[in-house]
């Protein structure tokens, strides 16, 4: 049995130099809190995809039905590189049997509801990021969470005890 669950986890709340600006944004209460008890398969939804570090900030862009990813300053629709490898990179978590997901919230990848969304007469801030959405679509059991929510301690035990539980079950 797997000692310790496995739980996927946005590349950069590890510290990780993977961010679009190049800088470092450790989340040391989710890397060394969770990080007692579950065992964390990083994820990077635009690196992997094949974008550069550092590259052009992007934002979510609502067009017609749909939502696009796109770059802010010379305007490339990355929607399609970034689902082609969402296709991927989900069946290949299916195998590995993980119990959770921590996400980075803002991100337009990651974010499960805090990412930019510009639509025609309006900003806001409750975009889901394309990787989120896709694998809360594909997971809908597995509990998620965005990384900054489980400072809260209550919250992060909730979290935790879901992640468990799934665990236990898978091995039973
Ligand atoms: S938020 Fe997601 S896509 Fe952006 S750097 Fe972190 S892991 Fe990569």
């Amino acid at each position: 049995m797997q000692s310790k669950p496995l739980v996927g986890i946005s590349s950069c709340l590890l510290g990780e130099n993977v961010r679009y600006n190049g800088k470092i944004k450790l989340d040391p209460t989710v890397k060394f809190e969770l990080g007692k008890t579950v065992s964390f398969i990083p994820v990077c939804p635009e690196t992997e995809s094949g974008m550069p570090v550092p590259r052009e900030p992007m934002d979510l862009f609502q067009t017609g039905g749909s939502i696009r990813m796109i770059t802010l300053e010379s305007r490339i629709d990355m929607t399609g590189v970034m689902e082609e490898w969402i296709k991927k990179k989900l069946d290949e978590l299916s195998e590995i049997k993980i119990c959770g997901f921590v996400f980075k919230a803002r991100s337009p990848s990651c974010a499960m509801n805090s990412a930019l969304l510009h639509a025609e007469f309006s900003l806001e801030r409750n975009g889901e990021g394309l990787f989120a959405k896709a694998f809360i679509e594909r997971f809908p059991s597995l509990p998620v969470e965005e990384g900054e929510k489980l400072h809260d301690p209550v919250r992060r035990d909730s979290f935790l005890k879901k992640v468990f539980s799934i665990h236990k079950a898978r091995y039973r």
